[in-house]
């Protein structure tokens, strides 16, 4: 199964990306994940990259495209992968179309996952990020077991400095402008299933499901 998770920041892509992968043996490839491990392991592409970040800006859509051609390379995508946080744009969804095509592969769908934005500055800043695995949790809706520690690794919880206010409003902003044209691009090649982001998480996840089983 191969698939794209579109939505703005904080519609809680990477949550139910979680659960999909599991349940469906798919890997999750989130270009947010990989850019900020490439940040901590202070890599060329990470430093690239890191000034655009914390503005809350995209970074340049050919660095993106050049990182995620290298990753749709790699084996353990052979039975499937869902793209969290790519394309944002359309020129980088005209690029992914040309990869796939090269690589003679096809998209499943596209999950269009809907949430207000009033909720999404709420969401975001109660956000807090495993420093070791990049699991996300939620303060009030999803918080961990014990306080400031990722139940998975016990790694250190910490506030994102794009989940701070000012760069939060820009990033909504980048979105409305850049990424949101995405669902009118992939609806019109009739490849756009969309799903409402409100509500409890294995709600959500439950009407989710519902769509990928007619893709199985
Ligand atoms: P995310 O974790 O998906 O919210 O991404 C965090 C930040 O990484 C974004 O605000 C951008 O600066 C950068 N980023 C992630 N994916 C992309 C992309 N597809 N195109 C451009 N910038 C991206």
């Amino acid at each position: 199964m191969r698939l794209i998770f579109l939505g703005p920041p904080g519609a809680g892509k990477g949550t139910q990306a979680e659960s999909i992968c599991k349940d469906y043996n798919i890997v999750q490839l989130s270009t947010g994940d990989i850019l900020r491990a490439n940040r901590k392991h202070g890599t060329e592409l990470g430093r690239k990259a890191q000034s655009f970040m914390d503005a809350g800006e995209l970074v340049p859509d050919q660095i993106i495209i050049d990182m995620i051609k290298e990753e749709l390379k790699k084996p353990e995508l052979v039975n499937g992968y869902i793209l969290d946080g790519f394309p944002r744009t359309v020129p980088q969804a005209e690029a992914l179309g040309n990869l796939l095509t090269d690589m003679g592969q096809k998209l499943d769908t596209v999950l269009v996952l809907e949430v207000p934005s009033e909720e999404l500055v709420q969401r975001l800043t109660a956000r807090r990020t495993c420093r070791t695995c990049g699991k996300s949790y939620h303060l009030i809706y999803n918080p961990p077991k014990k306080d400031g520690v990722c139940d998975l690794d016990g790694g250190e919880l910490y506030q994102r400095d794009d989940d701070k206010e000012e760069p939060i409003r820009n990033r909504l902003k980048v979105y409305e402008n850049q990424t949101k044209p995405l669902i009118e691009y992939y609806t019109a090649k009739n490849l756009a299933d969309n799903i409402n982001g409100l509500g409890k998480i294995d709600e959500i996840y439950s009407n989710i499901k519902q769509v990928l089983d007619r893709y199985k």
